[in-house]
């Protein structure tokens, strides 16, 4: 496919994700600048992000380090907001707060004292989602919602870790609004401790309008956006 014709392809696909966006805020009552659509780039080239970048998306998701460290090096001067929305591991704290402006996918006290380091070390303000486990199924990563006050506490300690909000990957077969309607919860209960932590980073390609639905303010696109991704083995 040449680079004209995947630029319309993701041109479309974006203006139907937007209409997806626009009319779950219709059926709600809700704003569509109450919400930042994260495009997650993961698997796809820095060609696309580029070409999402001309049709104004500023906010790209990835879950590797190494393949995020490359693009966000590609395009350091593109004015994009890098989101690590993926499991991180405590080693790759320091290549992480290079260049990310959030991670979504803090669930641990190691991993807030690594990052707060690594974003000293950077001389960088990183946003920061705790991410919460909302069935006890570990490959997806969280916390179990009992554990969010005290990493929420740790992270709000810290001078270059800014507690913004919490976030979730809703089990595979899992009723996305029992999920969502648990997770705004658990955020409305942080923000009696932390009212500035507002953010709800919820909602992928199949269930965005049920994510908008239950209060997300962060929604994190892949599939719709850029098309199925090959099966990464690793
Ligand atoms: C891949 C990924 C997404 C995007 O998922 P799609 O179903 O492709 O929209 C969102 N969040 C996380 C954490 C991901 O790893």
């Amino acid at each position: 496919m040449g680079a004209d014709a995947r630029a319309i392809e993701l041109r479309r696909n974006l203006l139907t994700v937007e209409a997806r966006l626009a009319q779950a805020c219709a059926g709600v009552g809700r704003r569509r600048d109450e919400l930042t659509l994260i495009a997650v780039t993961k698997t796809f080239p820095v060609d696309d992000v580029v070409r999402l970048a001309r049709l104004g998306v500023r906010d790209i998701g990835e879950n590797r380090d190494q393949e995020a460290a490359a693009k966000a090096a590609d395009l350091t001067d593109a004015g994009l907001r890098w989101h690590f929305v993926g499991q991180l591991q405590v080693n790759k704290c320091r290549s992480v707060a290079q260049y990310a402006s959030a991670v979504h996918s803090v669930d641990r006290l190691r991993l807030v004292d690594a990052l707060a380091r690594a974003a000293d070390a950077a001389d960088r303000v990183i946003d920061v989602f705790v991410q919460v486990d909302l069935d006890g199924e570990p490959t997806r990563g969280g916390a179990p919602a009992a554990f969010v006050p005290e990493l929420a506490g740790r992270i709000a300690s810290t001078s270059r870790l800014h507690l913004v909000g919490v976030m979730t990957v809703p089990p595979l077969h899992a009723d996305a609004r029992a999920a969502f309607d648990r997770l705004a919860t658990i955020s409305a209960d942080l923000r009696r401790e932390h009212p500035e932590a507002a953010a709800i980073s919820a909602g992928m390609s199949r269930d965005l309008e049920v994510a908008v639905a239950a209060g997300a303010t962060h929604v994190r696109i892949g599939t719709a956006l850029l098309g199925g991704r090959p099966r990464v083995v690793r």
